[in-house]
């Protein structure tokens, strides 16, 4: 055996047993004439090696040290590390490995920059907390999959090679060598295959799929993410929501947080009216106000408008004109006309706008909002949608805590629109994704307002994340024609693209519902981290490099010969 023990799991009660641990040498302190500490890191902890003549040890040397546990002379202990009562004495080193110095210091604080770190993502992995949160991950991952299949669910590989997958973003494509000219797609998701699964009697289907979409990158986004992807038969949106909400809460659990059983639901509609958005962050206040009745009839130009609504920000009555500035050109940003502040300076109100405003407006205004004295006062005026998203954002901006703060608030949104709005051409485009069954009681409105037609789809939020989304399925070919012509897919084209889906419907299709939620955020957020990729092992740049591998890299041209391809000039 290479080793007794791991470095963390050394105590006073091992003290006199002869030990061996393996690792790194996290560092080395002379120790007067020919003695050093020397303490040797593995991914539970570290522990305090006294070792006789250390001068060849480097940082990040890998080791064998053996040697007699003993208890630390008084006054030498430290609270701060598991194994600080106790050092190993006596000991031989044996190296096993030589480093070359670490490119940055291996602590749970990095100042490397992203391109150092994932370059030598190696020696970033050996940092304490990007252990921490892998194991994180492996855990979440496995209550994940317990949980499942308690609920009956099995597991099923889709493929990777597939035909596209339409979910709104662009495709990752591979060039066939057999069949010069043509291409598969990656999947965006397993989609189409789940459903498939549900025509073929498999009743209760998960997977822990890895899904790539071709979309920029930001902190919660990456090309490759896995979701926990499930379909059920014979079931309708409350099943879904019962077996998956069981499920995030078994995982929470899992990593050892608290999270209540019921996961409360709110509707799209609400969500907007209220937090003017589709996944709100209920961790805090600051909900949206209606004002459009309070200013009816008013005398000033940019409160007549369809919609009038504002927010209270609490004791921010002395924010500085270049910030006031400043959000009114996101405002304006987010497609709003402007914003309206309001101060609340002692018993009266101060505002630019306060000349044009009636004194019942002055007090409306405030009593709606609940003000008190110190409160700064945001409103937007104009359409519905985006008053909405303008103070949506605004909202987030100024009052949402850190990731690490306020618990885990899980929340379902329901009641989605069918529809979120309209294509260059005029076309609606559809909210989830096209195999998604319109509510049954629109039915009736998908011809005259195809907008207003909800659908029978839900996402879960997790303090303001859009952890993942579901819905009912279409199961009957006619409504799945007829939504494919709604989406201007001609019948021709939807033969092409999706008539096996559609032939599979007409061999017994079971009504089905499904889901997908995103692992790589849900474990972000427990291990409160703002990144994704502080939870993925090889994860890519925002440029959606890998500086380690220099993936993507060009192919040579007997490579794309075979392919049958040929690249074009870079643009320059
Ligand atoms: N396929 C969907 C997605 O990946 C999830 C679902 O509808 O089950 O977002």
């Amino acid at each position: 055996m290479m080793r007794t023990h791991m470095c963390g799991e050394l105590r006073p009660e091992h003290a006199g047993q002869e030990v061996s641990v393996c690792g790194w040498v996290a560092s080395r302190r002379e120790h007067g004439q020919n003695l050093a500490f020397v303490d040797v890191r593995d991914h539970t902890g570290i522990v305090q090696c006294v070792v006789d003549g250390a001068h060849q040890l480097r940082s990040e040397f890998v080791v064998r040290v053996t040697g007699i546990v003993r208890d630390r002379p008084e006054g030498t202990h430290n609270p701060a590390l598991a194994t600080g009562d106790i050092e190993v004495g006596d000991c031989t080193v044996e190296i096993l490995s030589e480093a070359e110095p670490p490119p940055f210091p291996i602590g749970d604080r990095v100042d490397a920059d992203e391109i150092l770190r994932l370059r030598h993502r190696y020696v970033d992995l050996r940092r304490p907390v990007m252990q921490r949160n892998l194991r994180l991950r492996a855990t979440v991952s496995s209550a994940i999959r317990r949980s499942m299949e308690e609920q009956g669910f099995v597991e099923v590989e889709t493929p990777t090679l597939i035909a596209s997958t339409p979910e709104g973003a662009r495709d990752f494509v591979v060039p066939s060598r057999l069949q010069p000219g043509s291409f598969y797609a990656l999947p965006q998701s397993p989609q189409l295959f789940k459903q498939l699964l549900m025509v073929g009697g498999v009743d209760r289907y998960y997977q822990l799929a890895r899904c790539l979409r071709d979309e920029d990158l930001r902190a919660d986004r990456q090309f490759e993410f896995t979701q926990l992807d499930a379909e059920m038969s014979f079931a309708d949106q409350s099943d879904v929501i019962g077996v998956i909400s069981q499920t995030v809460v078994a995982a929470i659990r899992a990593a050892g947080r608290e999270v209540d059983d019921a996961i409360p639901t709110m509707s799209w509609r609400e969500a907007q009216d209220r937090f003017g958005s589709d996944k709100p962050d209920v961790r805090f206040g600051m909900e949206l106000v209606e004002l459009t009745e309070a200013v009816a009839g008013t005398g000033f130009r940019a409160f007549q408008a369809p919609c009038v609504k504002g927010i209270r920000v609490p004791g921010e009555a002395s924010m500085g004109r270049a910030r006031l500035d400043r959000l009114t050109d996101q405002a304006k940003a987010a497609g709003g006309g402007g914003l309206v502040w309001l101060k609340m300076e002692g018993e009266g109100l101060e505002s630019p706008v306060a000349k044009f405003l009636s004194a019942e407006e002055k007090a409306a205004i405030p009593k709606a909002l609940g003000a008190e004295p110190g409160d700064l006062l945001l409103l937007a005026a104009g359409e519905r949608l985006i008053v909405d998203r303008v103070l949506g954002q605004l909202r987030l901006e100024l009052g949402r805590p850190p990731v690490n703060e306020g618990g885990l608030n899980l929340l379902w949104v329901t009641e989605f629109p069918l529809f979120e709005g309209l294509d260059s051409e005029g076309r609606p485009m559809p909210a989830h994704h096209p195999f998604t069954m319109p509510h049954p009681e629109d039915l009736d409105r998908l011809d005259s307002d195809p907008l207003s037609v909800r659908s029978q789809a839900y996402d879960l939020v997790l303090n303001g994340w859009e952890l993942g989304s579901g819905s009912v399925r279409i199961h009957r070919p006619d409504i799945q024609q007829r939504i494919f012509s709604f989406l201007g897919i001609e019948p021709e084209q939807a033969q092409a693209r999706f008539g096996f889906l559609l032939d599979a419907f007409r061999h017994g299709a079971p009504p089905h519902a499904g889901f997908a939620f995103g692992i790589d955020r849900l474990v972000a957020l427990l291990a409160g981290e703002e990144n994704i990729r502080e939870v993925i092992a090889f994860p890519k740049t925002q440029s959606g490099v890998d500086p380690l591998t220099g993936a993507p890299n060009p192919i040579d041209a007997r490579q794309l010969t075979e392919l049958g391809l040929r690249t074009l000039p870079r643009p320059t």
